[in-house]
């Protein structure tokens, strides 16, 4: 098939639902699955005590379908087939692509998010040394997040950074380090090292790495007429979108100021990047972006030619039921 059949053949927006299996706690305090899946039918039920909530005529009601849903023994690497792995190829036809997942806390956005930028690397270098070679394409990394409506970069001590747009649709985030990556173990280091800058505040890490969002970026480039000695030019670019617990965007009544400004921050920007997907989905000229810093930063990768996957991470216990139909319904929207 030709370089643009292949593009076009990538679906613009992708929905995928993953259940996590019930932990220990969970199953030392007897809490129940209340999660069934029919994989085929690509569809799931919410059972609730009093309330049973039927997705699939939710669906049928309302025209909507997920892409794919994943039961609790899927593995990360199906995770990847499904998700990643087709868009991978594209980038290198100057499209960019962004892959989200979103969910509670403790729902499982951490565990399905970081192996895949090292699956979509190593697919990149295959590509690199195969169909692409001596094509001089370079492969670059950085490594960021969002908190409280201010953007730090993981990959150079937290360094507090500033956003400016260059009029063209172009986002320029001043002074974000990217290092040129020449294989995976490179890759797989400065995610550890990123992870672990991570903001960690008095509460604990856990705690406050659920209020940011953890972006990801590998951006292919290359140079300028063959001329190695100029800045390359980007041809596309893969983004990894950790987001912060979508239960914080709920925490606007909290009695602590600082938990309030950056739940109403969260908020904010959950709503802004749904707007703009579905924005992005009805090819409607205004795209939402200004809505929210998660949103401004993410413009160039909604702009153009660009793809989209949603990962929606559920918890399938009893105790999570009202977070799981929110996560749910945020997905129907998206989609
Ligand atoms: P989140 O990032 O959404 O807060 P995590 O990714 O940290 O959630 O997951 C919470 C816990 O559940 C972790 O201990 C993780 O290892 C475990 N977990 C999540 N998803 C799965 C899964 N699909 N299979 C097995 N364990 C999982
Ligand atoms: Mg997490």
């Amino acid at each position: 098939s030709t370089d643009s059949e292949q593009t076009t053949n990538v679906a613009k927006i992708k929905v995928v639902v993953r259940k996590r299996p019930l932990n220990k706690k969970e199953l030392a305090k007897k809490e129940e699955d209340i999660i069934s899946i029919n994989p085929t039918m690509n569809s799931l039920t919410v059972h609730e005590a009093k309330l049973k909530v039927d997705l699939t005529e939710y669906d049928e009601r309302h025209g909507f379908t997920f892409d794919a849903v994943m039961a609790e023994n899927v593995s990360n690497d199906d995770i990847y087939s499904v998700t990643v792995e087709p868009i991978v190829p594209i980038i290198f036809q100057r499209t960019k692509a962004t892959c989200f997942a979103y969910g509670q806390t403790g729902s499982g956005k951490t565990y399905t998010m970081q192996p895949l930028p090292l699956r979509a690397s190593q697919d990149i270098f295959s590509l690199m040394q195969g169909t692409y070679r001596n094509q001089g394409f370079q492969l670059f990394v950085s490594f960021f997040e969002i908190y409280g409506g201010k953007v730090f970069d993981l990959l150079n001590e937290r360094k507090k950074l500033f956003i400016r747009e260059d009029g063209k649709q172009q986002v320029c985030i001043v002074g974000l380090q990217e290092h040129r990556v020449y294989n995976v173990e490179t890759i797989k280091d400065l995610i550890v090292k990123g992870n672990s800058t991570r903001s960690t505040g008095t509460t604990g890490a856990n705690e406050e790495s659920s209020r940011s969002h953890a972006i990801l970026q590998l951006a292919i480039k290359r140079p300028v007429d063959g001329n190695e000695s100029k800045p390359p030019r980007m041809v596309g670019k893969l983004s990894f979108i950790d987001l912060a617990g979508s239960e914080r965007g709920a925490d606007t009544t909290d009695n602590d100021k600082q938990t309030r400004m950056e739940g109403a921050e969260i908020n904010k920007s959950l709503l802004a990047l749904k707007e703009c997907i579905r924005a992005l989905d009805n090819d409607q000229g205004h795209i939402p972006f200004r809505g929210s810093k998660l949103t401004e930063v993410l413009r160039d990768s909604f702009v153009g030619d660009s793809r989209t996957v949603m990962i929606a991470c559920i918890s399938p216990n009893t105790g999570s039921c009202e977070h799981t139909l929110n996560t749910l319904r945020y997905a129907d929207r998206v989609k």
